[in-house]
């Protein structure tokens, strides 16, 4: 038998995943055009020179390139105020030949980002962060899902990992992961607990999770202690390590490759979980990068063909 110190979890591949939807979807958007003339169309808008929000703008138009879908990227100046975004937002949802609408987020701090979200278009709301979105969800009968928590449960669902009666643990209450991943999780018949900043003894919570699901925005906040032996921990968290030792403390067997990722760039992406810790408890867990952050690209294009087919009654 293998002792439990030497146990190491699966890990769940969000490549092998994200590249499946995107096959799938690009078969759609090839039906569309062959028997409809139609070509769905995102435009992507982006305010400030955000160095992570660049890279992640560029990973969508380049996902949109590979599975056919038509893009526009607009880069806006850090200046921008919220009436002149406004202003772009209203184009845009007039434009006939647009289908989605993605405004990168976070905006400047002088951008209304509320009046920005409820002034897109709900049919055109790919991000799904409307009101008229989020509300639709919360009731249990989605439009648009949200792209991160979609991936969630595709990522889920395609590595048959079952959802019903499970106990489900969300670390993190945000309107864009936490919340919407909760509900939809709900909708599949798990029993959910959603954690945040205070919760009380926190590990004792989350180590009752067959599936736990962190969103929380800290470095390997989640230790082996918090987690359940044999659960599913996904782990949604993205941020950057710039100090060589604990990127030792925490890529364990990985530390080595890591380190020379952080000589090349001054840093390595880690998520919310202890990567090292976490492979000696759980029974599978994401990695990041390679995990989560594929698959909300990946259901953004799924989105953006979903509104193309919505707005022409398809
Ligand atoms: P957020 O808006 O920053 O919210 C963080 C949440 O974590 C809050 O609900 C907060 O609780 C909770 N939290 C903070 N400290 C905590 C603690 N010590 N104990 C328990 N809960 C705590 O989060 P977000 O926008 O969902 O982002 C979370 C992470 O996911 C970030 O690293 C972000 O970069 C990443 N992300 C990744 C993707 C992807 O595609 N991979 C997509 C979106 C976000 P309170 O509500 O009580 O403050």
């Amino acid at each position: 038998m293998v002792a439990r110190e030497l146990q190491s979890a699966q890990i769940l591949d969000g490549r092998v995943v994200a590249d499946e939807i995107k096959r799938e979807v690009a078969l759609e958007v090839g039906r569309l055009r062959d028997n409809h003339g139609i070509a769905p169309r995102l435009a992507a808008v982006l305010v400030g020179e955000d160095p992570a929000s660049a890279i992640y703008v560029r990973n969508k138009v380049r996902a949109c390139d590979e599975v056919g879908i038509a893009s526009e990227q607009m880069a806006l100046p850090a200046s921008t105020s919220t009436e002149e975004l406004l202003a772009v937002v209203s184009d845009l949802n007039h434009d006939d030949e647009v289908d989605g609408i993605l405004v990168q987020l976070p905006l400047p701090k002088q951008i209304d980002d509320a009046a920005i979200i409820e002034a897109i278009d709900p049919r055109k709301d790919v991000d799904a962060f409307h009101p008229t979105n989020v509300g639709l969800l919360a009731m249990g009968r989605p439009r648009f899902i949200p792209c991160t928590p979609a991936g969630i449960i595709e990522l889920l669902d395609r590595n048959q990992i079952e959802i019903a009666g499970a106990n489900a643990c969300v670390v993190g209450r945000s309107q864009i992961v936490g919340r919407p991943v909760s509900s939809l999780l709900l909708q599949r018949h798990a029993t959910v607990t959603i954690c945040h900043s205070r919760t009380r003894d926190l590990p004792s919570v989350t180590r009752q999770a067959d599936i736990l699901i962190a969103a929380i925005g800290r470095p390997a906040f989640i230790r082996g202690e918090f987690i359940k032996p044999g659960a599913t921990v996904i782990d949604v968290g993205v941020n950057q390590l710039r100090d060589a030792s604990e990127v030792v403390a925490f890529f364990g067997a990985e530390a080595e490759r890591r380190l020379e990722a952080m000589r090349e760039r001054g840093y390595t992406l880690i998520g919310d979980v202890h990567p090292a810790e976490a492979d000696s408890v759980a029974g599978c867990r994401t990695p990041v990068p390679g995990g989560v952050g594929l698959l909300t690209v990946a259901m953004l294009m799924k989105n953006t063909l979903q509104a193309a087919k919505w707005r022409r009654g398809l």
